[in-house]
């Protein structure tokens, strides 16, 4: 039976994961990518071969009702399928590193415990992150576990544009802009030689535009700052959450509507943003279907903010060469990428009406200043090759 390796992204309703298998000493090759979806409220399972073939779709016990049911369900169709098959390692998605870990690191309890005390910083995904370590330790305490960190792309971003300008005793403690998503950026920094290979030296905007939603400027493959901080609540408006906010309004909560800090916590990252706007949905696709003012609304502040912040980035890196669009919106989504690249036609952006509708890579015009791009992120792969890479193993290779 061939040697198996193990991907996990965990987060609150859901737990993606990649299956790789080792057939001979050289290679690993993705042998199923799936997701549980729905986790206690519909869990379904489904999952495809890399030809993208349907190995799974079917809902699951409504007893998936957290992460630990949810890799009980995992493990029990990972065994129907390849009873008896070794896992040599297992790789995760960890949303905040603090200041401690920047490098993916392979798991111990010491660090298991350092990352939790990082929680509050990250509510919406860290404890979920954590608890599929947990749950893969109890089950498999012998196989290596390794955490990959969304805020390690990000680390050697300058002093200036890491400043919380707070007092200095209170920014001692870590208070600094730290940015995430930085498995996507990474994955995408790392495929550009090949993708944009004109582009991939100089000065690009990534915008990561999904449930999630940030900007990443990239300087030389590099990132040299990103729309999200401290926590992943700033920038961008997102499913959720609101994107940057004046600080007084966060006072405003709690000193005139007496709310609490676990009231101002829940309304800030799971209440605001399209769903707070629209009063709808947290889903763009959704809102993009619907007629009521307040979907549209959310729909134009989302596109607002996402043109406001390319523009603060593209002052950060003095104008830019490429803008690359990425994620569940940023891949699938030709109008929002259609008014986003409108409205920075005053950067150079010449959008291709025709290859943006086509859902092509370029989708800019061959004379545009600045050239657009749709990129397929791969987080999953990225983790694998940092796992593999810290484990002494072979790099998957596709
Ligand atoms: P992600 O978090 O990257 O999985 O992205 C999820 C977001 O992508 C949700 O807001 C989805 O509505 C959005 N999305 C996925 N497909 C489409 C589509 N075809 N058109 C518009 N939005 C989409």
């Amino acid at each position: 039976m061939d040697d198996h390796a193990l991907v996990l992204n965990a987060g609150s309703s859901s737990l993606k994961f990649c299956v790789f298998q080792r057939p001979n000493e050289k290679d690993w090759r993705i042998a199923a990518r799936g997701q549980i979806e729905g986790i206690g409220i519909a869990p379904r399972l489904s999952v495809k071969d890399a030809q993208g073939v349907v190995l799974a779709d079917n809902n699951l016990d409504a007893g998936v009702t957290d992460g630990h049911a949810a890799i009980d369900a995992l493990a029990s169709w990972l065994r129907s399928k390849w009873h008896g098959a070794r896992v040599l390692g297992v790789g995760h998605r960890i949303v905040h590193g603090g200041v401690r870990y920047s490098q993916p690191v392979i798991m111990t309890r010491q660090i298991l415990s350092d990352l939790h005390e990082l929680i509050p910083l990250a509510p919406l995904h860290q404890p979920y992150n954590l608890a599929a370590i947990d749950a893969v330790l109890e089950r498999l305490p012998d196989v290596p576990q390794v955490a990959c960190f969304d805020t390690g792309f990000h680390s050697g971003h300058s002093e200036v544009a890491e400043l919380i300008p707070l007092p200095r005793s209170i920014c001692k403690s870590g208070l600094r802009r730290y940015g995430f998503h930085g498995l996507s950026y990474e994955y995408i920094a790392s495929i550009l030689p090949e993708v944009a290979p004109e582009v991939a030296k100089g000065k690009v905007i990534i915008a990561h535009l999904g449930s999630g939603a940030s900007l990443c400027a990239l300087r030389d493959g590099k990132s040299v700052d990103s729309s999200l901080g401290f926590t992943a609540l700033d920038g961008l408006c997102m499913g959720t959450r609101p994107g940057a906010l004046d600080p007084g309004v966060v006072l405003y909560l709690f000193q005139s509507l007496g709310l609490t800090a676990k009231e101002v916590e829940k309304m800030l990252y799971s209440q605001s943003g399209l769903l707070g706007i629209s009063g709808i949905s947290n889903d763009m696709r959704d809102l993009l279907s619907r007629r009521e003012p307040e979907a549209r609304l959310a729909v134009d502040y989302f596109v607002y903010r996402a043109a406001k912040e390319i523009g603060a980035l593209a002052a950060v890196l003095s104008g830019i060469d490429a803008l690359i669009f990425t994620a569940g919106i940023g891949e699938n989504s030709s109008e929002v990428r259609r008014r986003i690249c409108e409205a920075s036609s005053w950067l150079g952006v010449d959008l291709d009406t025709k290859a943006n509708a086509n859902g092509e890579s370029r989708i800019s015009t061959a004379q545009s200043k600045v050239s657009a791009w749709v990129v397929p992120t791969n987080e999953e792969l990225m983790i694998a090759r940092h796992t593999w890479s810290l484990l002494g193993l072979m790099k998957p290779v596709s």
